[in-house]
């Protein structure tokens, strides 16, 4: 059940906590775009700062992602997106040369067979458009909750919160919400957090997982977040 900024707040005395503040989201986004303002962004964000921001190439660059580094990811995209950045342009592209496009990501050759039937399903039944709900983008094969979410977010600018491994790690230790798996941390976010940070968040708190919110061992002693985060199930905090 996702614990609201209040009751997490005011949770923090019966967690034998009364050391910190309470949780206040605006505050902690103030916090997060200083902390995060020299970390490398997100895959996403970063084609959409270079101007590979459209609905659909954020679709594709979201699939090419998975399982994929932000450093595969990001080469591997602008390579793509040299040749094709419409569906009409990637159906028509051999889907070895497509293959080859993508080497270093994680199944290239999946990835390219998926791709093109996207792009063939977009021009046959979509007209040519990205469709703009949740619903249709899942049909596509490869497309979860993450994916349509940042193709919806990001793409579109429709308030939607994508979650993957780190928001669902970092929102969890700070106490916003307590939830057991990125799918229902989504829901819990989507009860509690502010819809003016639900494209916001996944570009936040990407980069500060990966560089001070870690899996193993977070940065704690240095974390601007340190005196409102709760810290629910840190051990071993460097
Ligand atoms: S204080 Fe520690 S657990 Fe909390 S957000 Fe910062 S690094 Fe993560």
């Amino acid at each position: 059940m996702a614990a609201t900024p209040k009751s997490a707040a005011a949770s923090a005395g019966a967690q034998g906590r009364p050391d910190k503040e309470p949780f206040d989201i605006a505050v902690a986004f103030r916090r997060l775009r200083r902390a995060t303002a020299g970390l490398p962004k997100a895959a996403m964000f970063e084609l959409r700062d270079r101007g590979y921001g459209s609905p659909f190439e954020q679709l594709v660059a979201a699939l090419v992602s998975a399982r994929t580094r932000d450093e595969t990811t990001v080469p591997a995209c602008l390579r793509l997106f040299a040749v094709a950045r419409t569906p009409a342009a990637l159906a028509a592209l051999d889907e070895d040369r497509l293959a080859a496009l993508l080497r270093g990501v994680t199944f290239p050759e999946a990835k390219a067979r998926d791709l093109k039937a996207i792009a063939r399903r977009i021009l046959e039944e979509h007209g040519g458009r990205v469709p703009d709900s949740a619903e249709a983008l899942r049909r596509f094969r490869g497309v979860g909750p993450k994916i349509a979410a940042l193709t919806l977010g990001v793409g579109f600018g429709r308030p939607a919160i994508a979650v993957d491994v780190h928001v669902h790690r970092v929102v969890n230790r700070w106490g916003y919400v307590a939830a057991p798996t990125p799918e229902r941390t989504q829901a819990a976010l989507e009860a509690v957090l502010p819809r003016r940070y639900w494209i916001e968040i996944n570009e936040r708190l990407v980069p500060f997982g990966k560089f001070v919110c870690t899996r193993e061992r977070p940065r704690c002693s240095g974390c601007v977040l340190r005196p409102m985060c709760r810290q629910v199930g840190v051990a071993h905090p460097r």
